[in-house]
């Protein structure tokens, strides 16, 4: 034991558990290729504008960057047509996961995440001594009754990602609707909308419509999944000011790099590389799912970049096959579905070796 004691909720807090990294499976399996399935980046990388600007970027490293974000706060909010000081930034959205359960949870109340929730909810609200009330998923999606049933006087937020990770699933604008009606203001509504260009659909709520009547809601955004730049951190939230104000208080000043900023900016503008990667989504999901089909795999239909997938055995052994073969994905055990599997929709050619693998990977395990 250190003879320094830290704070007790902090003791029994497990790290966050990330998808290997491509570089440590290469090491540990001595593989030249591997493809990385596993955390839901873009498999075409990074806007080819983005990177052009980080190059430009760069030679101005040695400058702390504008910890406003000034021209990234003017262009998002032409985009989205919210005002300026609407907007918050974050080095990833994960940090604003943070920073909301900072300025928010006092100690002992209560936070209603989804039990099969993004692992972030649970961890932030144990760092600051709130209690997780955790609600049991409905046919792979939320219960958002059940959310709406679990508010009590201790409540302070509730925290849910829409589309799901990990389910992938989505919950559409009726019951969204349903939710923030039923949550009174006095309970911080955190609509986590990682996956918001994947999943936009008819049904899909139009979240910032909400903002304008309910000063307890707050959207998250991010450049990591879609706009392929999760590298660099950087994400966003959207909310009335006064809860922008007071993410500020507790921001660090410059938790957004420049590199990022100028790397957003730049891929804001390329829709094009937008298009093509939710087209190459779409067409993953189809090949994978009719591979599931014929192998007699059940699957989760998703409105993200991501799939879930049932392998009906041990799903950690299938996991470690894989790796051994070069995929790298996500075993759901962590999310109580042990014969579960998540994959990151790829390039054509990472979708065909993924299948190859797992064909042969579940031929080892029967
Ligand atoms: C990936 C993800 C995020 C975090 O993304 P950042 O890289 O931190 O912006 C947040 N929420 C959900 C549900 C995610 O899947």
């Amino acid at each position: 034991m250190t003879p320094v004691e830290t704070r007790k909720c902090i003791r029994t807090l497990k790290p966050y558990p990330p998808g290997k990294p491509i570089e440590e499976v290469q090491r540990e399996f001595g593989l030249k290729h591997v493809c990385k399935m596993a955390s839901n980046e873009n498999p075409l990388g990074s806007s080819p504008k983005a990177l052009e600007a980080l190059r430009k970027a760069s030679k101005d490293a040695y400058l702390y960057p504008d910890g406003h974000a000034y021209y990234l706060r003017k262009k998002l909010s032409r985009k989205l047509r919210v005002p300026e000081d609407w907007l918050v930034f974050g080095n990833g959205s994960d940090e604003l996961i943070y920073l909301i359960a900072m300025a928010y949870v006092r100690s002992g109340e209560n936070v209603i995440v989804s039990e099969k929730c993004f692992i972030e909810y649970k961890i932030t609200t144990q760092i600051m001594n709130g209690r997780l009330k955790e609600i049991p998923t409905k046919d792979f999606a939320h219960d958002i009754h059940g959310f709406v049933r679990a508010i009590d006087k201790k409540t302070r937020a509730i925290m849910f990602s829409n589309p799901s990770n990990p389910l992938g699933t989505m919950i559409d604008k009726k019951e969204v609707d349903y939710i923030v009606k039923k949550t009174p203001k006095r309970v911080l509504l955190v609509l986590d909308e990682a996956y918001y260009e994947y999943g936009k659909s008819r049904n899909y709520p139009n979240s910032l419509y909400y903002l304008k009547t309910n000063p307890n809601v707050i959207v998250l955004r991010t450049f990591s999944k879609a706009y392929g730049l999760a590298g660099l951190r950087i994400g966003y939230g959207i909310a009335q000011p006064e809860i922008i104000e007071n993410l500020n208080r507790v921001r660090p000043p410059f938790n957004v790099n420049r590199l990022a900023q100028e790397a957003a900016l730049a891929a804001l503008d390329d829709k094009e590389h937008i298009l093509r990667s939710l087209k190459v989504n779409s067409e993953g999901k189809k090949y994978l799912y009719g591979e599931f089909k014929k192998m007699g795999l059940s699957y989760i239909p998703t409105h993200t970049n991501f799939i879930l997938f049932d392998v009906k055995r041990d799903g950690k052994e299938i996991f470690n096959t894989l790796l051994r073969l070069g995929v790298i994905v996500r075993p759901m055990s962590i999310y109580g579905m042990p014969t579960f599997l998540r994959v990151t929709i790829g390039t054509m050619t990472e979708n065909r070796k993924c299948i190859t693998a797992l064909k042969k990977a579940l031929s080892l395990h029967t």
